[in-house]
């Protein structure tokens, strides 16, 4: 059945961009569970695989400094008992032949997990964690093959060109449209390529990643280079939800929602979609669609341009692991400059700000420090060079909420209605006012999900 999720955009290729999550690919019933949303639409035309659930994980432990060589042969060990648990379920001939491949490839990932034990490299881990994705990918273009889909394997490499910042590479958008107009496109019409996602090349033909959960961004780049007329996320959720499901059983699922108020969820911590995922889908106005892997009958959300209901709260999306920085100085008042060389030093860094505050003479900043990070982080040599500049206070263990909405800016009694059914919580900081679609605030990283179930009671049930 040829779009059985959209409806079809006319000036766009009649493709389907279809991007696996890494537990829709965890095991050979997930894969087969893929394989066939692929054959009852004959649309898909190019897939974009995460690595296995949990191999991700192992390889950016890998990647680390210090990891004892007892350690290296066990991680290795237990990514191959995962990518061999999937190949079993395949004939002995294409078993055999998917193994030696993926053993070679241990090989190569074992010499490169030692060197970087003994000196480590932001490069070298960039090269261990694309694994993951190289293994799935060659695996799920045989498990298409066993569904008689003509599957093939397509090195995303090859198009995904990127600048060199490892960890968090920035992709080249018109080297990416012109490779895949060469390269991928011809082939679409013959086959069903299997490609993947999180990683890139750069200009020194170096492996580069686009950043944890950058599948999703891969797969919307990929479908804005093809001018596809659609984006399919399949994950192990029946779409976007008013709030994460793992907090409250209260979440429901959203049939709608414009791509403004989708990509506010995502910035916000929704980990269900990338951060960046819906930028190339706004640029080229291509229909995503977000659904379960495990569960395709039951339909997901629709992001779109326009949506028929905007309504006052949308959601609430919850992001861990924040910290803020009160830099004060005396100095600041009345006077111009100083903003700017605090900022140079996080410039500098490759640091980037979300939320700020001021008073006359303290500004707080807070920052995304999540700890399984490849990016920049707020080390301790960013807090001395800010020490040399003023008094600065660091905190953690802090989480940020944001209330996702339309109009949220002129609603009257909004502050009321959140900010009373809290009111035995401690709130750290509120931004509002800058943006239309959210109001967010942090709170300590323990009352986190008591303050979202009971947001959510209020906004939503
Ligand atoms: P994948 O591996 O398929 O990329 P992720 O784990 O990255 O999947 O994202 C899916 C998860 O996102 C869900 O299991 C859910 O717990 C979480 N999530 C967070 N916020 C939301 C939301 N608003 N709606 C749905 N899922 C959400
Ligand atoms: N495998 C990568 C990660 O776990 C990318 C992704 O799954 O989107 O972060
Ligand atoms: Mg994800």
């Amino acid at each position: 059945m040829l779009n059985q999720y959209f409806s079809q955009q006319d000036s766009k290729h009649p493709i389907t961009v279809a991007k696996f999550g890494g537990t829709s690919v965890a095991d050979y019933q997930a894969m087969l569970r893929c394989a066939h949303i692929i054959k009852n639409d004959s649309s898909n035309r190019l897939v974009v695989v995460s690595a296995s659930a949990g191999v991700t994980n192992y390889l950016v432990r890998l990647s680390q400094e210090n990891v004892s060589v007892q350690e290296q042969t066990s991680i290795i060990t237990s990514i191959r008992a995962i990518q061999l648990n999937i190949t079993q379920h395949l004939t002995t001939d294409v078993e055999q032949a998917l193994n030696a491949e993926i053993d070679t490839l241990l090989e190569q990932l074992s010499n490169q997990a030692l060197m970087q034990s003994q000196q480590h490299s932001v490069k070298q881990s960039d090269a261990i964690l694309s694994f993951g994705e190289q293994f799935s990918s060659r695996i799920f273009a045989q498990v298409l093959q066993s569904v008689d889909i003509n599957g093939a394997y397509f090195n995303v490499q090859q198009v995904m060109k990127t600048n060199s910042l490892y960890g968090k590479a920035v992709v080249d958008t018109e080297e990416l449209a012109s490779a895949c107009s060469e390269l991928l496109a011809p082939k679409l019409s013959q086959q069903v390529l299997v490609t993947q996602g999180f990683i890139g090349r750069d200009g020194l033909g170096e492996t580069t990643t686009l950043g944890r959960g950058g599948s999703d961004y891969s797969a919307a780049l990929l479908a804005e280079a093809l001018n596809a007329s659609n984006l399919a996320i399949w994950t192990d959720v029946v779409g976007i939800f008013t709030t994460d499901p793992r907090i409250t059983e209260q979440a429901r699922a959203i049939k709608e929602i414009s791509f403004g108020e989708a990509a506010e969820m995502a910035t916000f911590g929704a980990k269900i979609l990338h951060p960046a995922t819906l930028i190339p889908a706004m640029r080229q106005n291509i229909p995503v669609f977000v659904g379960s892997s495990k569960e395709p009958e039951k339909g997901g959300t629709q992001i779109k341009q326009s949506v028929e209901s905007n309504p006052t709260y949308r959601s609430i999306a919850l992001r861990r692991e924040q910290t803020l920085v009160t830099v004060k100085s005396p100095a600041m008042l009345h006077a111009s400059g100083f903003l700017a060389k605090v900022f140079g030093v996080l410039a500098k860094h490759e640091l980037s700000v979300d939320l700020i505050t001021t008073s006359e003479i303290s500004v707080a900043l807070t920052f995304d420090n999540p700890s399984g990070s490849t990016q920049a982080l707020l080390t301790s040599t960013v807090v001395q060079e800010l020490e040399q500049l003023c008094e600065v206070t660091v905190e953690h263990g802090l989480s940020l909420v944001a209330v996702i909405g339309n109009g949220l800016n002129c609603v009257k009694g909004l502050g009321q209605s959140i900010f009373q059914t809290i009111n035995d919580i401690n709130i750290r900081l509120i931004c509002h006012g800058a943006s239309a679609n959210n109001l967010c605030f942090l709170v300590a990283e323990q009352d986190a999900n008591h303050v979202v179930e009971k947001l959510h009671r209020e906004l939503f049930v």
